[in-house]
């Protein structure tokens, strides 16, 4: 190559402390046919329609990261699955990334299928009981067996799917060995998340409840070897293997996500998008642009892209949870999705 030739780099998203960034959550919805009590407070005020992103314009936004660099979309809210053209914005945005989805589940029973056409890669279905009356304790609104059906139709479809568990000492502490169980006959993966405090509850005080990922790494341990895995993720699981119960299955992979025990804000490769468009650059801080005016107003994509990689200059080092019941984040989960 001629000395005096420049290489222009492709365009990327790299914050002040050189972290690279290739994955981003979109909230496709703050509703939610649930009410988990770690997530929402009894009565929730939503946001009105015109609040929310189209489904059109999240997948505008999606073509924009995915020229600075991005590589894999995580849809989540809310309940994804209350959009119903959502196989739409997932073929969308399969035509240029990965896309994988956390959900309830309850909906896939409906949606397994048409998601897989569409190019959805993996599923996160949340499960935090085996325990009917528990589980409608937990969600306040919802029922176990539609989201047992739900991961049989996913399966079905071909899906490879991890379980995502909120584990409260107290609460759900006693399902620990029966869920790594179920994981394990139906060749599921399983991750364990320490709860964090994002909006007010008023249910249980977290601080008491709080279950540390060690803690529940031990009661698995005292039943079965676990043997740490090399295995990761975009996300910010450490895994461990157990041996699976179906012959010729590979391993099952049990994960832990520790916001406080273990903070994994050095690896951040992350940003968020809210469901009212806000780029927001942490999960723990209200660092965030407004996007759904850029979409809105007549800028073109060079523009907006401009815009968001301006504003990664705001992506702070990392978060400061900390277990207070009155919680420094006021925004509940379901506006950011996890
Ligand atoms: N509705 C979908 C679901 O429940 O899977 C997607 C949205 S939900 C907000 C995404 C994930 O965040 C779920 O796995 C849920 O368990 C987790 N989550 C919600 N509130 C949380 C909290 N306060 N601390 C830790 N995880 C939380
Ligand atoms: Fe809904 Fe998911 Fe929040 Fe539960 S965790 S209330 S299912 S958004």
């Amino acid at each position: 190559m001629n000395a005096h030739m420049s290489v222009t780099a492709a365009p990327a998203l790299i914050d002040p402390f050189a972290r690279l960034i290739k994955y981003v959550r979109l909230s496709v919805t703050d509703r939610c046919d649930f009410r988990c009590v770690y997530c929402m407070s009894e009565e929730m005020q939503f946001l009105p329609r015109e609040r929310v992103l189209k489904l059109e314009e999240i997948a505008r936004l999606g073509k924009i990261f995915s020229g600075l660099g991005v590589e894999t979309f995580r849809l989540t809210g809310g309940e994804p699955l209350l959009r119903r053209d959502l196989p739409w914005l997932v073929e969308q945005l399969a035509s240029h990334s990965e896309v994988v989805m956390t959900t309830n589940g309850a909906r896939l029973d409906q949606f397994a299928k048409a998601l897989k056409q569409a190019g959805l890669s993996r599923l996160n279905i949340s499960l935090d009981t085996l325990n009917e009356q528990q589980f409608h304790e937990l969600t306040r609104t919802g029922h176990l067996k539609d989201v047992l059906k739900g991961i049989d139709a996913a399966q079905h479809a071909g899906f490879a799917i991890k379980l995502n568990v909120v584990m409260m000492k107290g609460r759900n502490d006693d399902q620990i060995l029966p869920l790594v169980a179920f994981a394990q006959t139906r060749g599921l993966d399983i991750s364990f998340i320490e709860e964090m405090p994002l909006g007010v509850i008023h249910e249980h005080s977290r601080q008491i409840t709080f279950m540390a990922s060690h803690e529940i790494r031990q009661i698995i341990a005292n039943e079965m070897p676990l043997i740490p895995s090399q295995y990761q993720t975009t996300g910010p699981s450490r895994y461990w293997e157990i041996e699976s119960n179906l012959p010729n299955q590979t391993k099952t992979r049990i994960g832990f996500i520790s916001p406080h025990s273990h903070n994994f804000c050095g690896d951040c490769n992350r940003v968020r998008v809210t469901s009212e468009g806000r780029l927001l650059l942490c999960l723990g801080n209200e660092h965030s642009i407004d996007l759904m005016s850029s979409l809105r107003s007549s800028a073109n994509d060079t523009e907006i892209a401009s815009n968001i990689q301006n504003a990664l200059a705001q992506k702070p080092e990392k978060h400061h949870f900390d277990l207070n019941d009155t919680p420094q984040i006021v925004r509940f989960m379901n506006m950011t999705g996890g």
